[in-house]
């Protein structure tokens, strides 16, 4: 998962609204960040590193940087390495001129693009996948930039939301099928691209509307014009896990409130059904309080607390300087992350009942964890609840989700989950309650992890990090 946003403006200098514009988005990555623009000598300029935004970027110089249009990434690897030479944007000064490329989503024929640009004569400096997008571009030297990217994005397979600087002015360019999400914003006549909404309102500007599946926008001196690429998609596949988990709550993807759609998750969590097994022989809904983990859980927990009656307590406290656990690169950072990152309440647990509500179970260390720490504060009974579906298959979509031997919904009943858990009861989001809850029609919404049910057969969707990046296939 990446965070890319742009920006251009026929007046004003925007370095520094980039950089505050990835600050926005630092919840989409913390590997890397940069921002890129074009100088006045017609050449490409980037500056990145490693680490959060305000690690990886100088602030003061970018607000020193004159420029009226800029691009910027902030990353987390799923497609390659955690590098520097990974970090993007990726940049290059070709025979048609500047170009520089921020990518977020994953390509699925990358290893089919990479051999044959191969070929070609082409030689990759990083194993990003992002790169053969680049490649594409300046193997095409007799077009101009603008039809080179359009050529090169007609022969992209899967997700891709970009943002792209090119002499000809900024683009945004999302895939036909529309995996990732990709907003297009407004201040003034100034124009800004962000992977989500929320990163508007940092910099005073207010969404517009989205970047079409399909649709290249171009942005330059004569305003807007949207293009389309030649291909058209049989149906939609926007992750439905942007609204489990990825997207910021004060975001707006496709019309529908991030928020709401988790507080609605939650609410359909408590509706669907009381009746599964309770090892303990306790009753969930005689609980004493519904608490969340933070901050994912938090939104869907308060629609269960909502819908059930029993009242919210802020029983796990997090500290608030530690980064997300699910994307924290090694399963050992990952448990002793959990321990440094959540505190649950001695004083609220002790001889409860209480019900916890998560957002998602991937691996199940986490929630594990927690629950031995709430069993540390002698809790009667505890009841997890998960505002999603088993996540049951890998994501080669451009999330980092882990192979399907560790996806413990994989290989496991609810019950076995529950007990190895240490949980009283678990209950899962229904498929039908996700798609409910999210508003749009399912036949627009990828639910792949969970149905495993691809745009690609999966052999075929090889995913972009294996065979060239440490991933080991795990991604
Ligand atoms: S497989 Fe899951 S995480 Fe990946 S794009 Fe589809 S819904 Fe999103």
């Amino acid at each position: 998962m990446c965070g890319v946003f742009g920006a251009y403006s026929n007046t004003d200098c925007v370095a520094e609204e980039v950089y505050l514009g990835l600050l926005a988005l630092q919840h989409r990555g913390q590997e890397s960040a940069g921002v890129a623009w074009i100088d006045a000598a017609r050449r490409v300029n980037v500056e990145k590193g490693m680490g959060l935004v305000h690690e990886a970027l100088d602030q003061k110089s970018l607000s020193r940087t004159k420029v009226t249009s800029a691009i910027g990434h902030v990353r987390y690897s799923t497609a390659g390495g955690s590098l520097l030479q990974n970090a993007q944007p990726i940049c290059a000064n070709y025979a048609q001129g500047p170009v520089a490329i921020a990518h977020n989503g994953n390509l699925t024929n990358l290893t089919e693009l990479r051999s044959s640009l191969e070929s070609r004569g082409a030689i990759f400096q990083s194993t990003s996948d992002t790169e053969a997008i680049l490649h594409l571009v300046a193997h095409q030297p007799a077009k101009r930039p603008l039809d080179a990217l359009l050529y090169a994005l007609e022969r992209a397979r899967g997700a891709f939301s970009l943002v792209v600087l090119l002499e000809d002015g900024l683009v945004a360019a999302r895939d036909p099928w529309g995996f990732r999400p990709l907003a297009l914003g407004r201040r003034d006549d100034n124009y800004y691209i962000s992977s989500e909404s929320c990163a508007f309102s940092l910099i005073g500007a207010t969404l517009v509307r989205d970047v079409e599946p399909g649709e290249v926008l171009l942005i330059n001196e004569n305003g807007l014009t949207s293009y389309r690429l030649g291909i058209e998609a049989d149906r939609r596949w926007l992750c439905s896990f942007e609204f489990v988990y990825f997207a910021r709550p004060d975001s707006v993807i496709e019309g529908r409130s991030v928020y709401r759609a988790r507080q609605e998750m939650g609410r359909r969590l408590a509706r669907e059904g009381s009746s599964e097994e309770c090892s303990s022989g306790g009753d969930p809904d005689a609980a004493d309080f519904v608490a969340y983990l933070p901050d994912s859980g938090t939104t869907a927990a308060i629609g269960y607390a909502e819908e059930s009656g029993i009242p919210f307590e802020a029983a796990v406290v997090r500290n608030r300087y530690v980064g997300r656990t699910f994307i924290q690169p090694t399963q050992r950072v990952r448990e002793l992350g959990v321990r440094v990152k959540l505190s649950p309440s001695q004083e609220l647990f002790a001889d409860s009942s209480a019900i916890l509500v998560d957002d998602s179970l991937v691996r199940g260390t986490t929630a594990g964890l927690v629950v031995a720490m709430v069993r540390e504060c002698r809790a009667r009974e505890l009841h997890l609840r998960i505002s999603s579906p088993p996540v049951k298959y890998p994501c080669y979509y451009g999330i980092d989700t882990p192979s399907r031997g560790d996806l413990t919904a994989a290989g496991h009943s609810v019950a076995q989950i529950a007990a190895s858990i240490g949980a009283d009861s678990l209950r899962y989001l229904s498929k039908d309650g996700l798609i409910g809850a999210i508003g749009l029609p399912g036949d627009r919404l990828c639910t792949a992890c969970f149905d495993g049910c691809y745009l690609d057969d999966p052999a075929e969707a090889v995913p972009s990090g294996c065979g060239v990046c440490s991933c080991g296939g795990v991604f």
